[in-house]
């Protein structure tokens, strides 16, 4: 099923490329495997996938070291602060800063680790009062704040848009994410490179590559439906 979801998935991907006049190379996709088991990554390994992503910290710990070491795990869930200690080191990129705080202690944590850790700044492009997230009018001060702090690498901006059956009615958040961005460049900031907009779920990741997403994350559409306990 794995196999067959992944094939479809992909020429989705190629043909939201096309119709953007986008290169596949340029849109990255990560493959989300939260509550799924180890059988179904396994074969979406064996299909070439390199990137997963989890939303909690001890799901990728319990998973990581039984499966092969060049998997590429991506935070993408809400990360308490009492948790970035056992993440650091764990995983290439952290999509979801939400918070001044959270930013601080994985700085904190990255430079007793001796590295510097690849971020993305969380934004709530639709102001859900339910969702984690800076506030777009609030994202650039907050990334001229956090790009001051020693051990982050601030790499782009992260949303999740509203659920939906209907992906067209989350364009203008894809496109007002891209805009952030592009502003945010312009401003020049030391120790910030935007260049990933991780963007698109398995509901809407087509309009967000018509869109510019570089990053998209696809979990439902690969593995099927979740059933949470
Ligand atoms: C679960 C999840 C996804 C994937 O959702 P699907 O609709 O199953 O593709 C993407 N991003 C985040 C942050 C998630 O938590």
């Amino acid at each position: 099923m794995v196999t067959e979801n992944l094939k479809s998935v992909e020429e989705r991907i190629q043909a939201a490329c096309d119709r953007a006049g986008r290169d596949r190379r340029d849109v990255k996709l990560v493959c989300v495997t939260k509550t799924k088991p180890l059988p179904l990554l396994q074969e979406a390994y064996a299909d070439g996938q390199r990137d997963f992503g989890e939303n909690k910290v001890q799901e990728i710990l319990a998973k990581k070291p039984q499966l092969p070491p060049d998997i590429r795990w991506h935070m993408i869930g809400h990360l308490q602060t009492n948790k970035v200690r056992q993440i650091i080191g764990q995983t290439v990129m952290i999509h979801s800063v939400d918070s001044m705080h959270l930013a601080k202690e994985i700085s904190r944590r990255a430079a007793a680790a001796g590295i510097v850790m690849p971020v993305l700044i969380e934004v709530n492009a639709a102001k859900e009062p339910t969702k984690f997230g800076v506030m777009p009018e609030d994202c650039l001060s907050f990334v001229r704040e956090a790009a001051a702090l020693p051990a982050i690498n601030i790499r782009g901006l992260m949303t999740s848009a509203p659920l939906t059956d209907n992906p067209e009615t989350n364009r203008i958040y894809f496109s007002k994410l891209r805009q952030l961005s592009i502003d945010i460049i312009s401003e020049n900031i030391d120790n910030v490179n935007m260049c990933e907009l991780s963007m698109g779920m398995s509901g809407d990741f087509e309009v967000a590559i018509e869109e510019g997403a570089t990053i998209v994350r696809v979990g439902s559409a690969i593995f099927g439906e979740r059933h949470y306990a």
